[in-house]
């Protein structure tokens, strides 16, 4: 295979996530600081730019799944009213990555 073949492979990002491996914490490590917030927040950016779907806007309210939150930080910058509290999941637990 040359570059440009390799280049071209295609990832398949659900079968990617299917690989991860969490070790679920009791308590979320997400925090949305006023929820008030959100309903006022146009296009709630949260439900499109994390990877991992965390954020749902369901039955007129954000939900957080945090158990399947990837660490990566995106909240951390991307609401635009800095309206996420954003931790590492306490010690042992969180995400764990498996290479293939
Ligand atoms: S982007 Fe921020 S303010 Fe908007 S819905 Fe998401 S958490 Fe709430
Ligand atoms: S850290 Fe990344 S994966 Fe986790 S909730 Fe935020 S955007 Fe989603």
């Amino acid at each position: 295979m040359d570059k440009t073949e390799k280049l071209n492979v295609k990832v398949n990002i659900e079968e990617k996530l299917y690989m991860n491996r969490y070790a679920t914490d009791t308590v979320s490590h997400l925090h949305i600081k006023d929820k008030a917030v959100c309903t006022r927040c146009k296009d709630k950016p949260c439900t499109d730019f994390c990877p991992a779907n965390v954020y749902e806007w369901k039955e007129g309210r954000i939900v957080v799944g945090f158990e399947g939150c990837m660490e990566c930080g995106a909240c951390r910058i991307g609401c635009p009213y800095n309206n996420i509290e954003w931790r590492f999941p306490r010690g042992g637990t969180g995400i764990q990555f498996r290479l293939a």
